[in-house]
């Protein structure tokens, strides 16, 4: 077998998971972005809340990292990252700014879901962005309100070594978007998304208003504006690793339509 050696990698961040607690690493984050002379690639296991100050990071973002292939994950994009060698590089891409972000990203873009997924099968990559050609809905699904038991036990393994820690909070819904792509005879796709700003985006309403309004203000935001007629959207999508390869939504990649003025959207 090759040996592999750990190498340096310039990615520009474009994904970041919601936390799930691990035996191991008690949170963990899986962030994915493009390597421009690789495409996209998975950085993961990322213990992201703990990294200092200045190795935190957003969306947007060139990093640098000295990461390795992961021997024990058999999807060819998946990389280990050192965790000590993360460095921002720069500020994130201003919020308004697409240009630079396009340039970057679309190069990597499938015609289809089906196309992502028809490589996979052939060795190919387990990472891909494609645009939906119309996306009609965003619901979710009511799940497991806490943590299981041994989550809960890894998590609170984690805080004897951070007591300032705020404890992860477990989202009691599972997201999904139901979308058509570009393949020919496409059936409909009905898939999850993991994007961390989906999980934070319902922490953060559920604050201030009822559950299911909560609910409808995420729904607002991920259908009505990330997928709404000023913008071009276009999907991240990847494979969850267990207890198969399952492909989920990662996060949505939303440049304004050419013959559009901008909307303001935040960055999520
Ligand atoms: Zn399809």
């Amino acid at each position: 077998m090759t040996r592999v050696l750990p190498r340096p990698f310039r990615v520009l961040i474009t994904v970041k998971t919601y936390p799930r607690p691990s035996r191991q690493y008690e949170e963990l984050v899986c962030m994915a972005g493009v390597e421009p002379t690789l495409g996209f690639v998975r950085l993961y296991p990322i213990s992201f809340r703990r990294l200092p100050y200045e190795q935190q990071y957003r969306k947007y973002q060139w990093i640098e990292v000295t990461a390795i292939k992961n021997a024990s994950d058999p999807r060819p994009d998946s990389y280990r990252p050192r965790a000590d060698t993360i460095r921002a590089v720069g500020k994130p891409l201003p919020a308004g700014d697409w240009a630079e972000r396009k340039d970057v990203v679309l190069p990597f873009a499938s015609e289809s879901l089906e196309q992502i997924q028809h490589a996979r099968r052939e060795g190919g990559p387990s990472l891909g962005l494609f645009k939906p050609e119309a996306v009609s809905d965003f619901d979710w699904e009511a799940t497991h309100r806490d943590w299981t038991p041994p989550q809960r036990a890894r998590l609170s393994q984690g805080k004897l070594f951070a007591e300032d820690l705020t404890p992860l909070e477990k989202i009691p819904y599972d997201f999904r978007y139901r979308f058509r792509c570009n393949a020919p005879g496409c059936r409909t796709h009905h898939i999850g998304i993991s994007d961390w700003e989906v999980g934070r985006l319902y922490l953060r309403m559920r604050e201030q208003y009822a559950e299911s309004t909560a609910l409808e203000k995420v729904r607002d935001k991920f259908l009505t504006q990330l997928c709404g007629p000023t913008v071009d959207t276009y999907f991240f999508v990847g494979t969850s690793r267990i207890p198969y390869e399952t492909w989920i939504i990662l996060g949505v990649f939303y440049p304004p339509r050419q013959d559009q003025v901008p909307l303001p959207i935040a960055d999520s």
